[in-house]
C-alpha cells in the first residue's frame, strides 16, 4: 500500500474542494468515491433499474469501469469511457444515489475497487467510509464537517459556477436528507472514525481547511 490519506464527511463539507488542493499541494493522487457510487446510480437510473433488482445491479457491477482523469487542471469522471462528469451531479442522481449505496453488492464492488487504486500510488481518498472501512490503517484520518445549512450554501454557489440550476431549499433538504440516509444506513454508515481529526468548516475558508489538512499530513508523512 501507498501513503494513505482518508477524508470522510457529509454531503457539501467541502471534501471535494480540500481533496484537490491538497492532492496538488502535497503530491497526492485524488480519489472521489463519492463519484464512484454516482455512476452506478447513473447507469441505474439509465437503464431503468430498481433498488432491489438485484441480479440487474450485478450485471452493471460485473462490468462496470470507473476512471478519474485530469483534463486541463479539472478531474473528470469516465464511466465505461464515457465523460459522465456532470451528469452524475444531476438532481436526479442526488437523489437516488443514498439508496443505492445502502446495497451490498454494490459497496462491496465499490469499496474492492477503492482498495485496489490505492495498492501502488500515494492517495488522498474523500467519502464517507474510507476511515472506518476501507482503510481503518489509512497513516492520517480527517473527518471535515459543517452545519447542513452552511452545506447546501456551498453546493449552491457550486452549482451555480457549473452552469447547475437547483433552488436552494432544494439542496438543503437534499443534504439532510442524504446526512440522514448516509448516517443511518446498515453497512459502513457515515460516521466519525475514532482515531480521525475532527475539523469544523462552518467558519473556516478554504484556503484555512487546506492549510491544516497540509499541516496534519506533514506531521505523519516522512
Ligand atoms: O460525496 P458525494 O456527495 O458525491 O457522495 C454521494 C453519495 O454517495 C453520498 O451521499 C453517499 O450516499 C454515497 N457515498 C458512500 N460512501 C462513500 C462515498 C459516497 O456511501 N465512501
Amino acid at each position: 500500500m501507498g501513503f494513505i490519506v482518508a477524508l470522510d464527511g457529509p454531503a457539501g463539507s467541502g471534501k471535494g474542494t480540500v481533496t484537490k488542493e491538497v492532492a496538488k499541494k502535497m503530491n497526492l493522487i485524488n480519489i472521489d468515491t463519492g463519484a464512484m457510487y454516482r455512476c452506478v446510480t447513473l447507469l441505474m437510473i439509465r437503464q431503468n433499474i430498481k433498488l432491489d433488482e438485484l441480479e440487474k445491479i450485478e450485471k452493471i457491477l460485473n462490468k462496470i469501469d470507473i476512471q478519474f482523469k485530469l483534463e486541463s487542471e479539472k478531474q473528470k469522471v469516465y464511466l465505461n469511457n464515457e465523460d459522465v462528469s456532470l451528469e452524475i451531479r444531476t438532481q436526479k442522481v442526488n437523489e437516488l444515489v443514498s439508496p443505492v449505496s445502502t446495497i451490498k453488492i454494490v459497496r462491496d464492488k465499490l469499496v474492492d475497487l477503492q482498495r485496489k487504486m490505492a495498492e501502488s500510488i500515494d492517495v488522498i481518498m474523500e467519502g464517507r467510509d474510507i476511515g472506518t472501512n476501507v482503510f481503518p490503517n489509512a497513516n492520517l484520518k480527517i473527518y471535515l464537517d459543517a452545519t447542513p445549512e452552511e452545506r447546501a450554501n456551498r453546493r449552491f454557489k457550486q452549482n451555480e459556477e457549473k452552469g447547475i440550476k437547483i433552488p436552494y431549499a432544494e439542496i438543503l433538504e437534499n443534504v439532510k436528507y442524504r446526512d440522514y440516509t448516509d448516517s443511518h444506513r446498515e453497512i459502513a454508515p457515515l460516521k466519525q472514525a475514532e482515531d480521525a481529526i475532527y475539523i469544523d468548516s462552518t467558519n473556516m475558508t478554504i484556503e484555512e481547511v487546506v492549510e491544516k489538512v497540509v499541516e496534519e499530513i506533514e506531521k505523519v508523512r516522512k
